[in-house]
């Protein structure tokens, strides 16, 4: 069965078993959501999770009653006229964004009529499964002006057996969280002294940033890139020419003034580029290029949406761009695509697939030109045996593109990368190179950006691994626990000569039984534990412990350092 349907439906049933137990209630919408439904209120009581079994069971009465969902076209007066009379002032507001020559419907179940464009389930009895989970505020349409509403999530599902899995996932999902495992392994912060969306690295999240970063450099080395570094801020001049102040001013930040002229933090980093590409003549032999640059911008995001990691005001992009010849695009895509998926499968991600977004009506840069960029993209997708999904006509007006989605360890689907040809920029930048024929040509622009930001692919990596990082991200990646006090010049030696094979070992000075010391290197998801007794100090062994598989027996250090070292390395090099 349809499960948008099946969802949607239920948000339907969920809003009428709330007016039928509550006065005075205000419908706003209730869409669909990927695991289930959720419907925004108003209504003089504050709804809490003990009302969630009373409102199931009216809910579970309304299905039983099996209602047909009836489907009746009004004229606007009409609509408007009932949506007065019920008194329900958001729906008068949603009402006005349906355009003029639209059918308007409303939905009839029962007593409950509601203005919706459907489509839904035939009868309230096909629901097999549901269940509400939360209740949170928002404000209507988002915005902090408006009044806060009250947003009731459920979730539904095929069968009662989904829905185990759905809440499953769900729990997992909760324990995964990156905001309250980056509390719990000091990885990062949010300071409202400082401002919302704005990330502090702590020192075990900045060292795995560290890695993320060392490792992205090396790699974009051997794949024939160059770094940039390029400044915060710009001329107003700059955004003008870049189009930016025309349409992308809402994400853009208020200007500061420097001598007299105005100046814009960046929102993103390709005018820079461009500046460096323009600041030499290029010819077809210098091409292509390509550019990267770990490039922090800000851009403006509604506080109500900001979220941990995963939305934020400030970030870093690990972005790219390259600068080609008609002849090298194919070429320069298909690799683009493979150094992406490679970079995505050290990290542990192996289910990858993609969307492809066309040229839209409305677009700009030549018909041919598309269709060879557009080609060029789906070639190197089939080529890599990328599963895709194309949007057709659903591309930005300056370019085809491709977004890299990644599935993470509980199943759940992520987009990160995007591979986005852009006939615009270089055209306001009047971009050129010198070809073959010693005329003046346009180079092919390609933005990419695989891992996103790393802001957000941290998050993603908190909830991928549930903390418990691989050994070669892993911020402490092996303690040394001493049995007593005895052993603690023994350890010391053991930490030193680790230390000189480039591990980051610590050591635990605390005089505490070894179970606590254990347990504490547990919580913190240390991959290796060497438990140093008098035996061990004695043997010039120690003990191991691996976080998952526990006491894997005592060998020497040397043993121990050689066993880990093939383990100390991104996963697909390891494989590969
Ligand atoms: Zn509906
Ligand atoms: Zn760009």
């Amino acid at each position: 069965m349809d499960l948008q349907r099946v969802r949607h439906s239920t948000a339907h049933v969920m809003a009428a078993a709330v007016c039928r137990l509550f006065e005075n209630v205000k419908l706003d919408i209730g869409p669909a959501t990927e695991t289930g439904f959720y419907y925004d209120f108003d209504l003089p009581a504050r709804l809490s999770p003990e009302d969630f079994p009373a409102i199931e069971q009216e809910m579970r009465g309304i299905i039983a009653e099996d209602h047909p969902f009836e489907r009746i076209e009004v004229s606007r007066e009409e609509a408007v006229r009932l949506l007065e009379e019920q008194g329900q002032s958001f729906k008068l507001d949603r009402l006005e964004d349906i355009p003029e020559d639209e059918t308007i419907t409303f939905y009839k179940s029962g007593g409950f009529m509601d203005l919706c464009r459907g489509p839904h389930l035939e009868r309230t009895g096909e629901i097999k499964a549901f269940k509400l989970t939360s209740v949170a505020g928002s404000y209507f349409r988002g915005i902090e002006t408006n009044p806060m509403l009250q947003r009731l999530y459920g979730i539904a599902a095929d069968s009662e057996k989904e829905l185990r899995v759905l809440l499953q996932r769900m729990e997992e999902a909760g324990k995964r969280d990156h905001r309250k495992l980056g509390r719990e392994l000091d990885l990062f912060s949010v300071q409202e002294e400082v401002g919302g969306g704005l990330i502090h690295w702590h020192p075990r999240g900045a060292r795995i940033r560290c890695l993320i970063e060392d490792f992205w450099r090396r790699e974009h080395f051997r794949g024939g890139y160059e770094l940039l570094y390029t400044p915060h801020i710009g001329r107003a001049r700059l955004w003008e020419t870049s189009g930016h102040l025309e349409f992308y001013r809402e994400n853009m930040y208020s200007p500061m003034d420097i001598d007299g002229n105005e100046y814009f933090v960046k929102p993103m980093n390709c005018p820079f580029h461009i500046q460096v590409y323009k600041s030499d003549t290029r010819s077809y032999r210098d091409l292509p290029l390509r550019w990267a640059e770990l490039g922090t911008v800000y851009r403006y995001e509604k506080s109500g949406v900001l979220h941990g990691l995963l939305r934020v005001r400030g970030f870093t992009q690990d972005d790219a761009h390259i600068f080609c010849t008609p002849e090298q695009i194919e070429g320069e895509i298909e690799t683009t695509v493979k150094f992406a998926l490679r970079m995505l499968r050290c990290f542990g991600f192996e289910k990858i697939s993609a969307y492809l977004s066309t040229r839209p009506h409305k677009a700009v840069g030549e018909e041919a030109r598309w269709r060879q960029a557009t080609d060029s993209l789906e070639r190197a997708l089939k080529t890599c045996g990328i599963p895709f999904e194309t949007d057709q006509g659903g591309g930005a007006f300056y370019g085809p593109k491709i977004d890299l989605k990644i599935q993470d360890a509980i199943g759940r689907e992520w987009q990160l990368g995007t591979i986005q040809f852009d006939f615009n920029i270089p055209e306001r930048f009047d971009l050129g190179y010198i070809g073959e024929d010693g005329g003046s040509h346009r180079p092919y622009m390609v933005h990419r950006a695989l891992l996103g930001s790393l802001e957000r692919f941290f998050g993603i990596l908190v909830e991928h691994y549930g903390g418990a990082f691989p050994l070669w991200l892993a911020p402490e990646q092996v303690r040394v626990l001493p049995l007593t006090g005895n052993q603690m010049d023994y350890a010391r030696g053991v930490v030193e000569c680790l230390k000189r094979d480039d591990l980051r070992v610590t050591l635990d000075e605390k005089s505490e039984k070894i179970g606590a010391k254990i347990r504490r290197a547990q919580q913190a998801r240390i991959p290796y534990m060497l438990i140093t007794g008098p035996k061990e100090a004695e043997a010039r062994t120690v003990a191991v412990r691996e976080r998952s598989a526990g006491d894997i027996g005592a060998m020497s250090v040397k043993d121990f350092a050689a066993k880990i070292a093939g383990e100390n390395v991104p996963d697909r090099v390891r494989a590969g």
